[in-house]
């Protein structure tokens, strides 16, 4: 994904997500919310460019038709992100221990809606 519409899509979902507050941090100002696995602090620009090691998380995987559509998408930091890659997006969608996670991720960005 180009640079800019990357950020443009963190924007997008630190405007949706609660966790998310404007802060100064070193005298500059920057978007600081919380990973949606592990509540690990991130932090990004003001222009959406990531200061920490957020990513963009796909609740439904895209190897099982997960889109690019807001709903389906979270931020997360790479080592999260990269874990429930290895172990659970692999397994068919029917997979007990997939569905749950699916079903936490969809919970806890509901509750950090605006
Ligand atoms: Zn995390």
């Amino acid at each position: 994904m180009a640079k800019n519409k990357l950020r443009q899509l963190f924007l997008s979902l630190i405007a949706t997500d609660q966790t998310y507050e404007r802060m100064m941090l070193r005298g500059e100002e920057v978007w600081v919310g919380r990973c949606i696995h592990c509540n690990k602090k991130l932090l990004f620009a003001l222009d959406g460019e990531p200061l920490s090691e957020g990513s963009i998380e796909h609740i439904v995987p895209q190897n099982h038709g997960g889109g690019d559509e807001a709903s389906n998408l979270a931020i997360a930091c790479k080592r999260c992100n990269h874990q429930k890659g290895k172990r659970h997006d692999w397994k068919p969608l029917s997979d007990p221990g997939l569905q749950n996670v699916i079903e936490i991720l969809r919970q806890r960005k509901a509750a950090r809606s605006p």
